[in-house]
């Protein structure tokens, strides 16, 4: 302990530094055995319609259960897969594995139009051919290219370059919704709306967390509808934890809503069963 002082805080800087890095390491030799040895699996989030309160759908998130190291958490696995090619792998298994699972619901209630949202990197954008990528799942699996929402961060759009925007573009012309999630959170120029075909804004959680009281939060939430509305886009209001938020967002005229409130993540097994008693 004398030893580690005697570093001073410049030391320890770099400890935390070596230590961060080794940590890096580990979870991505890690991850790179994770998808063989079946230690990854989605969950599923309702979204829900705020007018009538019914699921419209689901967005597919990433669980990671390793055996070493336990429940690791998305926001600590992901940027480690973004770091390396490890993403693209991954983000085709979630691709296909998230439009399985779809079309399973579509068969439970053959008269239903759910659709799933599908979190993708800038990283997955950029790679060759990622929309041709995204047609033949969704053929594979006989699903209407609206079915299936595209979710990219709001600070990754930023960052993308000529090759992303244009796959973007090429995903729209497929039909397959783009929606900018974690809205809000990007404090940048909003030209970007212009520029690229975007059909719903997710509203960061953040901004939900302090409705209906703090008074900051609710003028941010109203402008972000009223503007979103202006631009015909859809609105789906995230981390909705209790009614009185979900009132809210819905008098400010946001169409959709995932949170608690509604739904924690799910297995698979578990909304099948909640889709199975509610069709
Ligand atoms: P996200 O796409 O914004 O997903 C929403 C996150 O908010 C999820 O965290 C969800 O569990 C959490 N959440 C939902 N409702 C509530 C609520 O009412 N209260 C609170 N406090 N939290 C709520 P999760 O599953 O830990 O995922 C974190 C992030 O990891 C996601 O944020 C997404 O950016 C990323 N991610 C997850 N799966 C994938 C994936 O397959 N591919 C990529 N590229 N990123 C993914
Ligand atoms: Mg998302
Ligand atoms: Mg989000
Ligand atoms: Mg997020």
């Amino acid at each position: 302990a004398v030893k580690a002082c005697g570093r001073g805080v410049w030391g320890r800087f770099e400890a935390a530094m070596a230590q961060n890095l080794r940590q890096h390491l580990l979870i991505e030799q890690r991850l790179r055995d994770a998808l063989r040895l079946n230690a990854l699996s989605l969950h599923y989030q309702p979204v829900i319609a705020l007018e009538d309160g019914r699921i419209v759908g689901a967005e597919a998130l990433l669980r990671w259960n390793d055996a070493e190291l336990g429940e690791v958490p998305p926001d600590v696995f992901i940027p480690v897969a973004e770091d390396s090619s490890l993403i693209v792998t991954i983000g085709e298994w979630v691709l296909d594995t998230a439009c399985a699972e779809l079309a399973h619901w579509r068969a439970i209630d053959p008269g239903s139009e759910l659709h799933m949202a599908v979190n993708v990197s800038v990283r997955q954008f950029a790679e060759p051919f990622f929309a041709m990528q995204v047609a033949a799942v969704l053929a594979r699996h006989g699903l209407p290219a609206q079915a299936l929402t595209l979710e990219i961060t709001e600070t990754l759009l930023l960052d993308g370059d000529a090759r992303t925007l244009a796959a973007i573009e090429e995903c729209a012309a497929l039909g397959v919704r783009i929606a900018v999630d974690d809205f809000g959170t990007g404090y940048a120029s909003l030209a970007y709306l212009k520029r690229i075909p975007v059909h719903a804004l997710k509203i960061d959680r953040s901004f939900i967390a302090d409705l209906p009281g703090d008074r900051g939060s609710a003028a941010l939430v109203s402008a972000i509808v009223a503007m979103a509305t202006a631009l015909d886009l859809e609105v789906v209001a995230e981390g909705i934890e209790s009614l009185a938020q979900a009132d809210f967002a819905f008098a400010r005229g946001a169409h959709a809503a995932q949170g608690y409130f509604y739904g924690r993540p799910a297995s698979a097994l578990s909304v099948r069963a909640r889709l199975s008693a509610a069709s």
